[in-house]
């Protein structure tokens, strides 16, 4: 983990908020390299789960809400963890967090349990006196009950169909901790999947296998996930039956997203707490009902911790440390380094031509300082599926060289055709 928060930082992709100013703890800040792996990841999902299929419909709303809306879902009055203190060292942990009695960090006496409220507040208005306290969203899906009168009265809809929406969230987490895995801004991609009550149990097993997909189609090894069924009596108040999906991550099994079955609670209680009728009209059978809600509710900074995780390797070539993030090239910040062997000769001119025009279609990056190796090695260990190099040859016949990030092996190839030979590889969306 050390290893790789440390490459994160040095290439790029991920650093603590704030940093100048010691850092702020629980934020993080996505780098050059980091905001374009986590645009695919995003991307992908937005991609499978809502513009490939015809049943589903995106939403992207305020991250502040009335703060009524949290009366009604239940987060003011439930969304307490439970903390204690250690009398020695001052830190404080959540409850359910602790395995022992005592402190984890210096075993100190714990003080009583108590409650503490996660969710952020701020204030709206102008003045102190008319300010209001308002909230930071503590997840996405409430958003998708509010507005789902107005989605259903502008769009034709028919059940079974569902909302998307990814965006921020924030919660006052106790003790954020494993970089990216648990901060208190963080990104959610969630889903309300509007079904009827009957078939509750066939969604549900279908979106498990979606969801399971989709990890492997990012490039997630499958002996490092596995499923976690809630206990009955461990369910959320709004849930009827949830599972996780779990990853092994270098500091053990964490969650990556959960799947709920939330019933008709949400809706439910938005009607009762706006007063508005929530109830869906089904021009199919004829009935009006409040439908049953399958959801599935993933992080993107999990999963993008997950995908980093996973392509991180270390191998020995002829005696010399390769570092190496073996991206799935779907998800791969750069798609394709444009080298040219040396910068004379007319060599330079040639790959600065190529490049601009590879980088209309994918990411590209231009590199000709150092020897030829020691570009490829800095490719490899930013992930960087691709890797062209201009020679001598392409003056001859207009042909470079591609080399392949795993195998380190090169292939000769037109250069006219290298833009559709990875296109079709680095694509999120089919390209023929
Ligand atoms: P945990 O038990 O780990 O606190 P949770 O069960 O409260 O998580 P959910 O409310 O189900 O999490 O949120 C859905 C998803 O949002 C989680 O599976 C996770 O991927 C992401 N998520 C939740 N809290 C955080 C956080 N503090 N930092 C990063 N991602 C988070």
């Amino acid at each position: 983990m050390e290893k790789l928060v440390s490459l994160c930082k040095r290439k790029g992709f991920i650093f603590q908020s704030s940093g100048i100013y010691g850092g702020i703890n629980g934020c993080w800040d996505f780098g050059p390299l980091g905001v374009e792996l986590k645009r695919n990841l995003k991307e992908h999902w937005w991609y499978t789960f809502v513009l490939s299929r015809d049943n589903m419909l995106g939403l992207d709303a305020s991250i502040i809400m009335d703060p009524q809306v949290w009366v009604a879902s239940g987060h003011v009055e439930q969304f307490h963890d439970v903390l204690v203190d250690c009398k020695e060292c001052k830190k404080r942990f959540r409850q359910d967090h602790l395995e022992g009695e005592q402190c984890p960090e210096c075993g100190g006496e714990l003080s009583e349990p108590r409650a503490f409220n996660s969710m952020l507040s701020t204030r709206m208005g102008v003045s102190d006196d008319s300010a209001v306290e308002a909230y930071l969203r503590p997840e996405t899906c409430q958003a998708i009950f509010v507005d789902f009168k107005d989605i259903c009265s502008s769009n034709r809809v028919k059940i079974p169909f569902g909302i998307a929406q990814i965006g921020k969230s924030f919660r006052n987490e106790v003790n954020p901790r494993n970089f990216i895995f648990r901060s208190r801004e963080f990104e959610q991609m969630e889903i309300e999947f509007f079904c009827r009550e009957e078939e509750e149990e066939k969604w549900f097993e279908q979106w498990q296998q979606d969801i399971w997909s989709w990890y492997l189609d990012i490039g997630v090894k499958e002996e490092k996930l596995r499923w976690l069924e809630h206990p009955k009596e461990t369910l959320a108040h709004y849930s009827k039956r949830t599972v996780d999906v779990e990853y092994k991550f270098p500091f053990g099994w964490g969650e990556l997203q959960g799947l709920a079955n939330r019933g008709v609670y949400d809706l439910t209680q938005h009607s009762k707490h706006s007063g508005k009728d929530l109830s869906f009209f089904d021009v199919l059978n004829k009935e009006r009902y409040i439908p049953t809600v399958i959801e599935p509710s993933a992080g993107a900074d999990r999963a993008t911790l997950a995908v980093l995780c996973d392509a991180y390797a270390e191998e020995t070539v002829k005696d010399d440390l390769r570092v190496v993030m073996r991206f799935d090239p779907k998800m791969a910040p750069i798609k394709a380094a444009v080298l040219p062997l040396v910068k004379k000769h007319g060599l330079a001119e040639i790959a600065d031509t190529l490049e601009k025009r590879l980088r209309k279609k994918f990411t590209t990056y231009y590199d000709h300082s150092g020897a030829i190796g020691r570009r490829y090695r800095r490719q490899d260990e930013i992930g960087t599926p691709f890797c062209i190099c201009v020679d001598h040859q392409t003056k001859e016949d207009e042909t470079v060289t591609i080399r392949h990030r795993d195998s380190m092996e090169q292939d000769r190839m037109p250069m006219d055709e290298v833009d559709a030979y990875i296109l079709k590889r680095v694509s999120i969306r089919d390209v023929c």
